[in-house]
């Protein structure tokens, strides 16, 4: 990539590393850029690069996916394997976690075989200091024959040194190399020659890789390596001869790759052994204890339950008071743009289009939907960052597999939270392509940010009249729970149906609980939501304003274009629970969910001339007088709850699955279950009724 790419020419150096070990802190530290950080093995799944601003010259930082091995069982270990054997970094920087160094030197050995050209980051210093772990780099430099550095890469400490450590490592052209078993370096010595040219000019470390990769024959990197020329077809033929010498030799007892496998571990074990030094740190013990409650087989749930509450307590009680005062300010700026238009002469119909449609949807998305998602995610994402969203993923893995499906959709479902988007792809995290199939499709049963926001400003105008900010927070947590067991419900659907398979198995690593960085978090998250969200309210909920109101003032017959549009919708949605309008709203609403309930509001306003409202009471006033009713606000907040997806999580579902069959799946799904249980719960309250 590297010398097709407009960056020819210019250092480029890649960063590998186990997941979780501050990767892409590093290279968020390294490049100014906001790669997605969090307490967790696995959310790296992708690739991105960025230039290195501690440097005069440019230097460009790819930062790869999270990877254990480069033996690959999973297509990132395959991206990161690929890029470094096939792209030609100028280097690569290994980053390590320094309190787990024996486990990240696997990885490391991997590389160097490789290339030599690689530097170690010794990261996460602070964290194994607190620990008792201490780590002589030094020693471990003169040992490997690399740059090794130590960094603290939160706090931004030792970074610094890395473009001087990856300039190093460049010029090197031998490194550490593990030694393996007699049989294997024989064959080593006799496939050598047979290596190609273009592999051959890459040196003598990396023929040797070659070797032993030809002796593990792994039919699609022989592919690979063919076709870039680095073997030749009598390499091949060898390797296969070779690999049957080495298997008769090896007996039943073992295999070639278990061999390989224990030689890095033995190789690992004997550095580590050397160059760090331990004492059984308090933390430990403390992490221990705190996991004996929050992965406990009832405080578990118990504790994930309550803390789940206590989110959207905070986050209702937090809200509804900016709500409050963003609307009451948002009213009087409406009445300044009103009067403005009209000084400037401009045509009655441009100063209604203006003030009632874009400026009142806009003030809405800012105003309701806002404060909700500012308040929750950052409070969210501190969970993420102590590293309890693996523990949630252990509590509910059992109840996972029994729906067939894989654990790791708890982490999943956790990133769909904040965007299903961002959730569907987070599924890459998950090996089997049945299993990944099943969490993306049920990822939007759990609300993203806008659904999530109208579900809280729907509950707040209805629920907290009536039981305060207390039921309204267990109401939510309820509906999310109910989210949540849909979500199983289809994914079991669909893995006794369409998706039939196996459960896989996966070991979960459980992370130290980390100190999370509250006011980065905070400050970050809130000034990035906003702008996301302002943003799309630009590009989105304007636009719709305008037409919306648009379609209320064009006239057609006895009525206008959109009473139309409603009257025809209207018999379907009465059949749900709801009425035209709010149906034409969800529809019109899927660029963003966050729409919707501004574009509910905004049809009715306009229809029935304006309504001037400053507090999210006179809102339900609104509603109530446009003639909703108990049946119409729970069918309209389960349907919020399950729909379809946004028009980003279809598109990104068409892109991970490169099917438009499944993206018409990942519609349909969430739909069929909310028009169902919308059917029951109408049904049941015309009867009670
Ligand atoms: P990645 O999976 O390797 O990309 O890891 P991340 O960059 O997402 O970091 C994992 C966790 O470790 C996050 O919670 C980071 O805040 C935290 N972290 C990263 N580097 C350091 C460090 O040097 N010290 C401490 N204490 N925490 C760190």
């Amino acid at each position: 990539m590297k010398e097709t790419r407009e960056n020819a020419g210019i250092f480029t150096f890649a960063l590998a590393g186990n997941p979780n070990v501050g990767k892409s802190t590093v290279f968020n530290e390294l490049t100014g850029l906001k790669q997605h950080t969090g307490n967790w093995a696995g959310k790296t799944v992708g690739t991105a690069e960025g230039t290195c601003r501690y440097v005069k010259g440019k230097m460009i930082a790819v930062d790869l996916p999270g990877t254990y091995s480069l033996i690959p069982r999973s297509p990132e270990e395959e991206v990161t394997r690929d890029y470094i054997a096939f792209e030609a970094p100028d280097a690569v920087l290994a980053v390590c976690d320094a309190g787990c160094l024996e486990r990240n030197l696997i990885l490391v050995l991997q590389i160097l075989e490789i290339t030599p050209k690689t530097a170690v980051c010794v990261n996460l210093v602070d964290e194994a200091d607190r620990r008792g772990i201490s780590v002589d780099t030094e020693k471990l430099s003169a040992l490997l024959g690399i740059p090794v550095l130590k960094t603290s890469a939160l706090h931004g400490r030792g970074v610094g040194g890395i473009p001087a450590a990856v300039k190093t490592a460049a010029s090197l052209t031998k490194a550490y190399a593990v030694t393996y078993p007699e049989c294997i370096e024989k064959a080593v010595i006799n496939l050598s020659p047979l290596a190609g040219e273009a592999g051959k000019s890459k040196g003598p470390s990396f023929v040797r890789w070659l070797c032993v990769k030809g002796l593990e024959y792994d039919e699609k990197l022989m592919i690979k390596l063919s076709k870039a020329g680095m073997i030749t077809p009598e390499f091949l033929f060898y390797a296969r001869r070779e690999r049957e010498r080495i298997d008769a030799e090896l007996g039943k007892q073992t295999t070639l790759e278990e061999t390989v496998a224990e030689a890095y571990a033995a190789a690992a074990e004997k550095i580590a052994g050397s160059c760090v030094s331990s004492c059984e740190g308090s933390a430990d013990r403390r992490d221990r204890a705190i996991d004996r409650v929050l992965t406990g087989k009832f405080t578990g749930t118990a504790v994930m339950i309550g803390l789940l509450a206590v989110l959207f307590w905070i986050t209702l009680v937090g809200a509804n008071k900016i709500s409050d005062l963003l609307m009451s300010g948002a009213d009087a700026l409406g009445g300044l743009l009103r009067r403005a238009t009209d000084l400037a002469g401009a045509p009655e119909w441009f100063c209604r289009l203006l003030c009632d449609g874009v400026y009142r949807i806009l003030a809405w998305v800012v105003c309701v939907m806002l404060p909700p998602m500012a308040i929750f995610f950052p409070l969210f994402t501190l969970l993420e960052d102590i590293g309890y969203l693996p523990r949630v993923a252990f509590n509910t893995d059992g109840i996972f597999r029994h729906c067939g499906a894989c654990g790791k959709q708890a982490l999943t479902t956790c990133m769909g939270f904040g965007c299903n988007a961002v959730g569907v792809t987070g599924c890459r995290i998950i090996d089997s392509p049945r299993e990944r199939m099943i969490a993306m499709l049920t990822n939007s049963f759990i609300p993203c940010n806008g659904k999530y926001a109208t579900l809280a400003a729907l509950l707040s105008i209805f629920a907290v009249p009536i039981g305060g900010s207390v039921l309204t927070a267990a109401l939510l947590t309820a509906l999310i729970l109910l989210g949540f067991a849909m979500s199983l419900a289809a994914s079991k659907l669909l893995s006794v149906t369409f998706l039939k398979g196996k459960t896989s198995s996966f070991a979960l690593e459980l992370p130290p609980f980390r100190r999370p960085r509250i006011c980065r978090t905070l400050i970050r998250s809130v000034i990035d939501r906003t702008l996301a969200v302002l943003g799309r309210a630009v590009i989105t909920a304007a636009p719709a304003g305008a037409v919306i109101w648009l379609l209320c003032n064009i006239p057609v017959g006895d009525g206008t274009l959109y009473s139309l549009c409603t009257n025809v919708l209207d018999p379907a949605a009465a059949l749900i629970g709801m009425d035209g309008v709010i149906l034409f709203a969800f529809i019109a609403g899927i660029p963003a969910n966050e729409i919707v309930l501004p574009l509910i509001v905004t049809g009715y306003a306009a229809s029935d001339s304006v309504i001037g409202y400053s507090n999210l009471s006179q809102l339900g006033d609104i509603l109530l007088s446009s003639g909703w009713s108990v049946t119409t606000a729970i069918c309209t907040v389960l349907f919020m709850l399950m729909h379809w997806p946004c028009a980003t999580t279809l598109l990104t579902v068409k892109k991970e699955t490169g099917s438009f069959k499944y993206a018409a799946a990942a519609f349909a799904l969430p739909l069929t279950f909310g028009v169902i249980i919308c059917f029951f719960t109408n049904t049941v309250m015309l009867i009670l009724k």
